[in-house]
This record gives C-alpha cells, structure tokens and sequence, in this order.
C-alpha cells in the first residue's frame, strides 16, 4: 500500500490510498486537485472514502464519482452525502484490490464520523489532528473522548493522516495546556509541513485530548482551545 497526500482547499487533506494502480481517495474536498495526482501516478480511482459530511471533506465527491466507484459513509450519513453507495457501520470492512479497511465509528465532530483502518495507517478526518481533535459540533464530550481513546488503542506504530493541517496551532494550545510535557516541546521544535502523518505514539505523547484523564478534563480542554488562538 501507498499513501499520496493532497493538499485541498484552504487547509485540508486528501489522501490516495493505493494498490498497484487502483487508488481510494479519502476526503476528496474538492476534485481538481485529486484528478491531477491520479493522472500523475496513474491510478484508477476506485472508491471515494468519506469520514464525514463537511462539505470540506465531501465536496468533490459528486464529480468524482461514476460508474463503479464504491462510495463509502457511516449510514447515519447516507441523508447528508449525495451519492453514497457503501452505508457502513462500526467494523465493516470496505476493500481496494488486495487491502481491506475497517471501520471505527467515531461520533463527537459529528455523529457518523468514521475512521479507515488499513495496513497500518489510519486515516481520522476531524475526529484525530496532530496534537488536536475535531470541534465538538453534534456529539458530546463523552462521544469524543470514548473516540478518540478507540483510536489511542490502535498499535502505537500506527500512522495517522488527519483531516487538517492545524498541528503547529494545536502544539500551541498543547504546551499551555500541558506545559511540563517535554515530548510537546520537542514536536513543536521539530515540526514541519506537511506534517501528515503523525503516528498514534506521537498522539499518546503530545495530543491533550488523546491525554485527557476523563470525560471532564476533555471537556475543559475543548472548551479552552475553542477559545484559543
Ligand atoms: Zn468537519
């Protein structure tokens, strides 16, 4: 498996999941720039992979899509999303030629957020960022911590490709919110862009949502963070 990166829109990231020439596109945001990756590598695309219903993740979807191309959403999306032919649920497996993604469902940035697990990568939408988590738009603090610490149980060698480049913004608040943490520190000074994909380790070590010891202490540092600039 290969992974391409794509830079959409203003700040988002669409990612070409590939084997041998076929290709899924997470997140496609807008086509134009997914269409130029895979004619430079050549690839087939052969389902459109969608996190959730933000018009920045889904938003050149409907050009994309055509005959034979598996169009993948959490089912509580189906109503939100034109054109989704794969309603999946909570360890349903999507394929591409030889690779096989499975599903976490991960409700807290909206209520059918998803992540694709595959071949040790997982690919997080606005529910993981570099050292940050999604804005709590339609679930709860509840919701977003049980998400977030279903994926800080994946292996911790796991790459994470997130939906954002918000990651120096996030070490930020980071540092404040942990300021004794040396691993926050030393991401910050080390970082660059792109700085997809992270892995669930750096997660584990840095993210203070990911961190958080409960319900409340994720709740309390959304809140701040919201606020934070
Ligand atoms: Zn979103």
């Amino acid at each position: 498996m290969r992974v391409v990166t794509i830079k959409c829109l203003r700040d988002n990231y669409a990612y070409l999941v590939i084997d041998d020439t076929l290709a899924a596109v997470v997140d496609p945001g807008e086509a134009g720039p997914v269409r130029e990756a895979l004619d430079r590598e050549n690839l087939r695309l052969a389902a459109i992979w969608l996190t959730h219903h933000h018009a920045d993740h889904v938003g050149g979807a409907a050009e994309l899509a055509g005959d034979g191309i598996e169009v993948v959403a959490h089912a509580s999306d189906v109503s939100r999303i034109e054109g989704v032919t794969r309603p999946v649920e909570e360890g349903d497996v999507v394929r591409l030629g030889r690779l096989e993604a499975r599903i976490i469902h991960n409700p807290g940035h909206t209520l059918g957020a998803i992540s694709y697990v595959v071949d040790g990568c997982v690919f997080t939408g606005d529910t993981m960022f570099g050292a940050g988590c999604g804005r709590i738009f339609e679930g709860t603090p509840a919701m977003m911590h049980a998400s977030l610490q279903k994926l800080a149980a994946l292996p911790p060698p796991t790459r994470v490709y997130f939906g954002h480049e918000y990651t120096a913004n996030n070490l930020r608040y980071a540092a404040e919110a942990e300021p004794g943490n040396a691993a926050i520190a030393a991401r910050a000074k080390a970082m660059q862009v792109p700085s997809t994909p992270s892995t669930i380790a750096d997660e584990l070590a840095t993210n203070p949502f990911v961190r958080a010891k409960d319900v409340d202490e994720l709740a309390a540092r959304r809140t701040a963070k919201d606020m934070f600039r």
